[in-house]
Parts: structure tokens; sequence; C-alpha cells
């Protein structure tokens, strides 16, 4: 079977090349490389142990499209690719909807057009705003408290409204919460441009010495310690979660939507601690205001997805800090001058 993986040299969409190579699966990797380095896929190419099929482009570019679904006979798409910095998106939300939203509908148009109606999109926890209690189910009700998080709601629409309009359609949404970690040899892992706005790399990158102290935003939340608690999951169970996707797309007659999460919360402060722990150096930190948009406390339950795709996710805390650190600090610089 043929998947092409949109966004597949990006940092979830790399990881579960990997997995999906691994399970049998042929796969083309489809990507602008507007948030990713080519060093990833060589990384990848390095622990698979063969080439990938990998074609620079956009999907917002029917021709770029063209060219994948007229050389391989594609069974399915896994649609990572998309920008996902929520500061940039409140600056600039014509960038965030032409790309995420029109780039979503251009690639479901020439799919439609080459016959490949299955797909696994890229959704997030965010859809569900502010939710009024934890753990969160998927029956919640759906909020976006940014231009980021909007066009993942309107993605979501979009493909139920494809579905209604011909059931033919195979789609699985997923909604990840927090993912973290990298593969466990430590040549792969998370890239941020800049200056990290995620927790877990602005941790590592300060442990490794890179940054100087970690800005915890908020010690005043309604949570035991005061800042904020969310679903840390490794990517590499994350990963997983597509592959078990990919196992049950062919059989599906409604759209599933389903949490990827592992069910547990952790505070800022546990993840300090744990990285500590897992690095064996110090995380100097200060609490800061509350970033604007925070909510207090979000994860999963993840028993939707136990259930339909009989996976949970199996890393604990350590090894999503022990993992993130081996690739943080045999990698200070990440794929850096390394074809980026
Ligand atoms: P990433 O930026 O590392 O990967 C996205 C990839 O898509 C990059 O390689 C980028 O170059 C590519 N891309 C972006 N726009 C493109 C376009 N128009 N055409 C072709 N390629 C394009 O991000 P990630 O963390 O791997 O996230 C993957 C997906 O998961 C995204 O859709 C993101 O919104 C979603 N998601 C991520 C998180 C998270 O915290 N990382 C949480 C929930 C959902
Ligand atoms: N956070 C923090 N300092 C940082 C980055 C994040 O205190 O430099 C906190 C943030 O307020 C939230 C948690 O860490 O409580 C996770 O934030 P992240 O941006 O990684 O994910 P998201 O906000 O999307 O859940």
């Amino acid at each position: 079977m043929s998947i092409l993986v949109t966004g597949g040299a990006g940092y979830i969409g790399s990881h579960t090349v990997i997995l999906l190579i691994e399970a049998g699966y042929d796969i083309v990797i489809f990507d602008n490389f507007c948030n990713a380095s080519k060093e990833a896929i060589k990384r990848v190419e390095k622990i698979v142990g063969h080439k990938i099929a990998t074609f620079e482009g956009d999907v917002r570019n029917r021709e770029d499209l063209t060219k994948v679904f007229k050389s391989h006979n594609i069974d399915a798409v896994i649609h990572f690719a998309g920008l996902k910095a929520v500061g940039e998106s409140v600056e600039n939300p014509l960038k965030y909807y032409d790309n995420n939203v029109n780039g979503t509908a251009v690639l479901c148009e020439v799919m439609a057009e080459y016959g490949c109606k299955s797909i696994v999109f890229s959704s997030s926890a965010t859809v569900y705003g502010d939710p009024h209690t934890t753990p969160i189910v998927e029956s919640f009700p759906l909020f976006a408290t940014n231009p980021y998080g909007r066009t993942k709601l309107f993605v979501e629409e979009m493909l139920r409204d494809l579905y209604v309009s011909d059931n033919d359609w195979k789609i699985v949404l997923l909604r990840y919460f927090n993912p973290v970690g990298a593969h466990d040899l430590g040549i792969m892992g998370e890239d941020p441009n800049g200056i990290p706005n995620n927790l877990m790399p602005f941790i590592a990158q300060t442990a490794v010495g890179k940054r100087e102290s970690l800005s915890i935003f908020g010690g005043d939340y309604d949570t035991p310690d005061g800042t904020g608690i969310r679903d840390y999951i490794h990517v590499m169970d994350l990963a997983d979660g597509h592959v078990k996707a990919l196992e049950i797309i062919k059989n599906l007659s409604e759209v599933m939507t389903i949490n990827l999460g592992t069910g547990n919360g952790y505070s800022v402060l546990d993840m300090v601690k744990a990285f500590e722990k897992a690095s064996g150096k110090k995380v100097p930190y200060k609490i800061v205001p509350r970033r604007a948009g925070d909510i207090a406390k979000c994860f999963a339950d993840p028993s939707y997805a136990k259930e339909v795709l009989g996976w949970e996710a199996k890393r604990s805390i350590d090894e999503m800090c022990q993992d993130t650190w081996r690739w943080q600090s045999r990698n200070p610089d990440g794929y850096k001058n390394k074809g980026k």
C-alpha cells in the first residue's frame, strides 16, 4: 500500500514515516520545507536503511501534487503539512487560512481526481478551546481561541462536509495533545526555528545551555502547583496512532474523530523536574505572568482511541525527557548546517 505523507519532513511526519515503513507501507514524502530540513529525511533514510521517494512541493499547488499522483498509485494520504505557530497566526491570519485551509482543499481536489479518497488529518486539542472540564472527550463543544485553532476547526468541518457530499471518502481526524520526545536513536527530533514557543524544546535548549532560563507562564492557575497542566505524548506513540488509523481506514462508514493523548496531565514544574532528572542538568526558571490565550488544564480521555484503534500511549514522561535529551545533547543545533 502506498501512502503519501504531506509534511513528512516535519517533526511528527518524519517520526511517523519510520513506523509506517517498519509496518510495510511504501511511502512518498511531500513537503515544501518551509519548516523542515532535508537533513531530517536523510536521518530517516539512515534509520530505515533505504531511500524514500521525496517530492519538494506545496499542497496549495495543483501541479506539484499532480506530479506525485501521476507517478505513484497513492492509496491514502496522511496530511501533516501545515503551519502551527499560534502567535504568527494572530499576526498573519490569511497566511494560515491559505496554507492550512486552502492547502487542504486543493489536496482533496487532486486526491479525488486520482480516485484516492482516504485521508488522515492532523487536528489538535486546540479545537476544544478552554474545556469546561477534564479529561476531554471527543464530543465536547468545539471552540477556537486563535486563527491557527480556527484553521484546524474549519478543516475538520470541511472534511465532514466532503464526506456528506460523497460517502466514498474515508476520513480520520486525529486530535493531538502535546507531542514531545524523539526517536530513541538520538539522531532525529524536534528542531524549531528561532526561539521555541513550546515548553519541551525550550526546556531542552535551556538544559543544553543555549537559553539562560525558562520563563514559566503563570504560577497562579487553579492547579496543584499553580502552573499549567498538559497531556504530553511521546511522538513515537503519536506516530503509532497513525499506523493504527491506517489499519481501520478502509472499513470506515463515518468520519472518525479521535483524541491522541495519554490521559495524564503534568504541570510545567513536573516537566522541569522530569527533565532535570533525565538530563542531570539544572533547568533555571522564573515564574512570569500568564501567556495570553493559555488555559489552566488540558488532558485527554483517550478511551475512544483504545476502543476503535486498539491504541494507547505506552511511553512515560521519563522516556519523553530522556529521548528529547539524547537528541538535544547530541545535536545542540538540531539539523542546522546540514542542508537546511
Ligand atoms: P512541523 O512544522 O514540524 O511539520 C509540518 C511540515 O509541513 C513541515 O515539514 C513543513 O515544511 C510542511 N509544510 C507546511 N506547509 C506546507 C505546504 N503548504 N506544502 C507542503 N508542505 C508544507 O509541525 P509538526 O509539529 O510536525 O506538526 C504536524 C501537523 O500536526 C501540523 O498540521 C500541526 O498543525 C499538527 N499539530 C501539531 C502539534 C504540535 O504541537 N507539534 C499539535 C497538534 C497538531
Ligand atoms: N509554557 C511555559 N513556558 C514556555 C512555553 C510554555 O511556561 O516557554 C507553558 C504553557 O503556558 C503551557 C505549557 O507550558 O502551560 C505547554 O505549552 P506549549 O506551548 O508547549 O503547548 P500548548 O500551549 O499548545 O498546550
